[in-house]
């Protein structure tokens, strides 16, 4: 526009003269749909571990989640918001790691991790290592929108929560039972010590099923959420929240927090979350590779995501998996390990939810 503008103006013509071909040429475009896609980590889930009432209830969260996305979508919101609230709801629910649910440290501790892109603007907000803010997916948004700074860790990114009136929870909140037994049987198993049950979780009880999945041979204990969406104005966004890998060192962060290998956005290429063994993802820096081969190589969405997932992760030895948007409605999901926790869904079409790799 801005050119055309600068061209009619050399022509010696009045700007006022292009405005109804813009006009024209804005009504002939297709109305746009909006879509979201939204994933609960990868790693080894098998039927036989998972079991079909921990299946069940994981395909009702996922479902549960992507609808709330949805309806945001659909009154018209923006594709940041969308992320955000489909991400509260999972970092709310203790099957997924990320929020209440989260993995525990090595030294017993619920360290969050979370980031946030504007693909409209590249805006993007991200903390490390949060111990008290109930919501780390909105606590990153708030850095984006409320600071002069993209990533903010520890102390500081709590303090700065509570600054902007963000919830603020006990860390023993996030704890839940299933996590705990998951940490104290891989540290047993690795003859490490054993950090003393956290202050204020409740007494030893039953584990929800997230634990079968944890303990299941070869598994990595993934459980990140993460969401890519696109609104009707044509913007995408993407987020991606965790507690980062199980018996991790205190102060360990992963990519999800980092912008460019766990999460992505650009208006000009694609919108990215990912999910996996974090440092590999930032070696590679997964999320915007994948925009790159969009932007620079031309290619579709989904060929993309296997190139990064199938090829360069894989000959690294990496495990895990993306969920990708563009602007023009390509939606894709890649993933090398047996499952992702996953679905997805476009106006006007019936929402697709995915655990194993021989779903579509
Ligand atoms: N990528 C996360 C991390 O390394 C873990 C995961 O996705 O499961 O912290």
């Amino acid at each position: 526009m801005k050119m055309a503008v600068e061209a009619c103006m050399l022509a010696g013509m009045a700007v006022g003269a292009i405005a109804p071909l813009a006009a024209q040429q804005a009504a002939s475009q297709p109305a746009r749909h909006w879509s979201i896609v939204v994933h609960g980590g990868a790693g080894v889930i098998a039927r036989a571990d998972l079991g079909p009432a921990a299946e069940a209830a994981y395909r009702a969260s996922l479902a549960k989640a992507t609808e709330a996305g949805a309806q945001v979508l659909d009154r018209g919101g923006s594709s940041l918001d969308a992320v955000e609230a489909t991400i509260n709801i999972l970092e709310d629910d203790p099957l997924f790691n990320a929020g209440r649910g989260a993995n525990f440290s090595a030294e017993g501790k619920n360290e969050l991790d979370a980031s946030i892109m504007d693909g409209s603007n590249l805006k993007a907000g991200a903390v490390a290592d949060v111990t008290r803010t109930r919501h780390p997916i909105s606590l990153a948004r708030a850095v984006m929108e409320k600071s002069p700074h993209v990533l903010l860790v520890g102390a500081g990114a709590d303090a700065f929560a509570a600054r902007v009136g963000l919830e603020q929870v006990e860390p023993s909140f996030f704890f839940t039972e299933s996590r705990w037994q998951s940490l104290v049987k891989q540290l047993q198993k690795e003859g490490r010590p054993v950090p003393p049950r956290p202050v204020g979780a409740p007494p030893p009880g039953p584990a929800v099923p997230v634990a079968q999945i944890d303990e299941s041979e070869g598994s990595r204990r993934f459980g990140t959420v993460g969401v890519v969406a696109l609104d009707r104005a044509g913007n995408i966004a993407a987020g991606t929240s965790t507690g980062g890998m199980q018996a991790k060192m205190p102060g360990r962060v992963g990519d999800s927090p980092i912008i460019g290998a766990g999460t992505y956005a650009s208006n000009q290429s694609c919108a990215v979350s990912g999910t996996g063994t974090g440092e590999y993802f930032i070696r590679l820096g997964v999320a915007r590779e994948v925009c790159n081969l969009v932007f620079f190589k031309g290619m579709k969405l989904q060929e993309a995501a296997d190139q990064v997932i199938h090829k360069e992760l894989e000959a690294l030895h990496g495990d895990g998996g993306v969920i990708a948007i563009t602007p023009d409605g390509q939606l894709a999901w890649s993933f090398n390990t047996p499952g992702m926790f996953r679905a997805r869904q476009v106006e006007g079409g019936k929402m697709e939810i995915g655990v194993y790799s021989d779903e579509p």
